[in-house]
């Protein structure tokens, strides 16, 4: 996955008769998310009531369900299903999460994700950066993978001593492998990793190889995944085979707000906790109204980016990380969200 990077990013807008405008995005397939919700899911939504939210999810997937269930489809029903609930919140004049359940934290935790893998001194600094910002918890990524060896091992090793070296044994470390691993590797690097006292492995396998992850799981470091899992179903299936020990879906994959929620009440019942994949409001508002979502993960802001940063420039209302946590408004109606044209200048516009 050397050459994981997004360059596009889609927008999703459901308008009501009396003009209110839900707005949903997706990041996966951009191109392909459009062409599904224009031909398949508009037809299905145009004319319901948005508050029939729950019937209008199972009318998508339903009727699509043939390709539909995982991967694009559930992208775009994820996508449509987000501009509903940014509809529901603003129509009622409540933000999103006050519909979710409300207020469960004062202000939600956040973790510093980016820390790419790098010159080590480069990494060293960052993290330095990062920790004078008030951040206690930080997931950086790996570089090295199966194809590279014993001395790719080491130079992993040596990152991620690196890092705790700067940031202690008081903060959370967690470790990225973006499914750039395979079972033997990891097998491998896990008793190697120990000492370093890593929070979760992130994606040290394909998200389709459960049994490899339940087998992981079963050692003494928590795996975590799900970023590339999708609906109630497939969650289902990762906690009854004990396949992780963090959620990390991403709302605007896994089939929207609507299939979060129920992933959420079933991970609670497993007491697995829910952390999703990215930042991003979709996110933080079933993290601020879940019990069983502890942390949200924090992409800084940059001043160029071309990751999942780039988010930043497409919308505007995303709330800025303050010493470690981060705060959504009780009074804002909706997901908080604008679509922002500040940037606009520096992206090629598709119709
Ligand atoms: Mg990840």
């Amino acid at each position: 996955m050397g050459s994981f990077r997004f360059h596009q990013w889609l927008t999703v807008e459901v308008e009501c008769e009396d003009g209110t405008i839900g707005i949903g995005n997706a990041a996966l397939a951009p191109r392909l998310t459009k062409a599904a919700i224009d031909q398949y899911y508009a037809p299905l939504v145009i004319g319901e009531d948005p508050f029939d939210y729950a019937y209008l999810w199972e009318k998508m997937y339903r009727r699509t369900l043939a390709w539909g269930r995982k991967g694009v489809g559930m992208v775009a029903i994820s996508a449509v299903d987000i501009a509903i609930w940014d509809l529901m919140g603003k129509l009622s004049g409540k933000p999103v999460f006050k519909l979710l359940g409300g207020r469960m934290k004062d202000a939600i935790p956040v973790y510093y994700s980016k820390l790419y893998s790098g010159p080590v001194a480069d990494m060293q600094t960052e993290a330095e950066t990062a920790r004078a910002a008030g951040h206690t918890g930080y997931k950086m990524r790996f570089g090295w993978g199966p194809k590279d060896g014993m001395s790719g091992m080491r130079e992993n090793l040596k990152r991620v001593e690196a890092v705790r070296e700067v940031i202690g044994y008081d903060a959370d470390l967690m470790l990225e492998c973006y499914m750039g691993w395979n079972l033997d590797y990891t097998r491998r690097m896990l008793p190697k990793l120990e000492r370093f006292e890593p929070r979760w492995l992130e994606e040290p396998v394909i998200a389709d190889d459960i049994h490899g992850y339940g087998e992981l799981n079963r050692g003494s470091i928590p795996i975590s995944g799900g970023e590339h899992e999708f609906t109630l179903f497939g969650f289902r299936q990762l906690l009854e085979a004990r396949a992780v020990s963090v959620i990390q879906y991403d709302t605007n994959r896994v089939g929207g707000i609507t299939a979060a929620q129920k992933i959420n009440a079933l991970a609670e019942a497993y007491q697995v906790p829910v952390i999703p994949h990215a930042g991003q409001m979709h996110n933080y508002h079933l993290t601020m109204a879940s019990p069983n979502c502890p942390m949200s993960e924090y992409f800084p802001v940059f001043d160029v980016e071309v990751g999942n940063e780039l988010f930043y420039y497409v919308f505007d209302g995303d709330p800025a990380a303050q010493n470690g946590f981060l705060q959504l408004s009780d009074d804002t109606p909706g997901l908080g969200l604008s679509i922002s044209d500040a940037h606009l200048h520096h992206f090629t516009i598709e119709e």
